[in-house]
């Protein structure tokens, strides 16, 4: 009986061809992987053999700090703002006793420990608070170098660190609003001081302490719009302070924030002391501008009002932060009549988080006086600037409190 080749019969002769053949394949591909394999193996987590140090690729001090220039490795959105200028120089120190280097560049650092000798792992610390494995920098010839893979490491975590700040909120602006002004005086008052009239007007004061207040932040936050509604004794309508406002225009990750200063007037004389209000928290605003969004009306109505949320939010805690400081500066003697709520229209109108200070009493005689002498000016200023620079500080460290997506 023959058998005649069946097409099952030719099976196990072509396996045994195909079997060779992936072999072969496999064992070409595990070539090609191995020697990348034992590399990477060398540099992140030892490398104490002697061909791995003639391997190891290093760079000197300056060659490192030119690698972590920003507009050499490190990539600067258009329209975002790192905390680190575009061209900004990274800096190196050293301390000797210690053996241990820091690198900075803008607000970020990383800092090692140097090694003994080439080829040892060990840590590098960004900002205090993230830790990388990397072949540590070592002494060569009484200068130090720095392996390849911890310059890489480095590079690395400052471009992160400075794609999180760019995409973290900040307060791009800030809106001084000295109330009333020319025909409109506001409150005015002539309480006796020694048995002499001072005679306190709320417009005159209130573009005194906006004056200086603007010339302190504009001064402290160079990167920062610092705008005022009047800087002179003119009158601009309710409506037309709200328009300067919402005029300044905004990137996504950023917010603006407004303070309208005035003074108070009561036929009490004996009532005395400052006091800071925020949007009451009721009061629904078209907070967005519908054009930007094409969500149904449903879902613009939530986000108006989550928007709201959050902008009372920030109202209330840069009214803390204002109150706060003017107990400091001020002391005990000046009563804190502490924060309100209620719908100014200045504050209502304001598509950003905003409050209205009142500074003091027209009416009294303390409050009349620290408002018109330069001493007294000079402190009310201060503790405005100081509850301001607190409020931005805070909100740009925690990326915006709740607006942080
Ligand atoms: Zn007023």
């Amino acid at each position: 009986m023959t058998n005649p080749p069946s097409p099952a019969t030719h099976r196990p002769s072509s396996q045994r061809f195909l079997f060779p053949f992936l072999f072969l394949i496999l064992y070409s591909l595990f070539l090609l992987i191995t020697p990348k394999l034992s590399a990477q193996t060398q540099n992140t987590v030892s490398a104490t053999s002697a061909p791995a140090q003639q391997a190891l690729k290093t760079f000197t001090l300056d060659e490192t700090l030119s690698a972590l220039r920003l507009d050499a490795g490190l990539r600067s959105d258009a329209g975002l703002r790192p905390a680190a200028k575009s061209g900004e120089t990274a800096n190196f120190r050293w301390d000797p006793f210690l053996q241990s280097g820091a690198f900075s560049l803008g607000d970020h650092n990383g800092v090692f420990t140097a090694a003994a000798a080439a080829g040892e792992t060990g840590f590098l610390l960004l900002d205090g608070r993230e830790v990388f494995t990397v072949l540590l920098p070592y002494r060569q010839g009484g200068a130090l170098v720095f392996p390849e893979n911890f310059v890489k490491t480095l590079q690395g975590a400052f471009t992160r660190s400075f794609e999180d700040d760019a995409s973290r909120f900040r307060i791009a602006a800030i809106i001084i609003d000295p109330g009333h002004g020319g025909k409109d005086p506001g409150a005015i008052g002539n309480p006796e001081v020694n048995s002499k009239p001072v005679r306190a007007v709320e417009k005159d004061i209130v573009l005194n302490v906006s004056k200086a207040l603007n010339t302190q932040l504009s001064r402290a936050f160079p990167d920062k719009r610092v705008l005022m509604t009047r800087d002179r004794d003119v009158f601009y309508s309710l409506e037309e302070r709200v328009a300067i406002a919402n005029s300044v225009s905004l990137n996504e990750n950023e917010a603006i924030i407004y303070i309208s200063i005035h003074a108070n007037y009561v036929f009490n004389q004996n009532v005395r002391g400052y006091e800071v209000w925020y949007l009451s928290p009721n009061y629904r605003r078209n907070v967005l501008d519908r054009s930007r969004y094409n969500d149904s009306a449903d879902i613009i109505a939530i986000r108006n009002a989550m928007l709201e949320e959050e902008f009372t939010t920030e109202s209330v805690i840069l009214a803390q932060s204002i109150l706060r400081s003017l107990g400091q500066t001020l002391g005990n003697t000046v009563p804190s009549r502490g924060i309100k709520a209620e719908e100014w229209f200045v504050v209502r109108n304001s598509h950003m988080p905003a409050v209205l200070v009142e500074l003091g009493f027209v009416s009294n005689p303390q409050d009349a006086q620290m408002m018109t002498t330069e001493g007294g000016l000079q402190k009310l200023t201060e503790a405005l600037y100081k509850g301001i620079i607190e409020f931005v500080s805070v909100f740009e460290r925690s990326g915006g409190f709740t607006a942080a997506p």
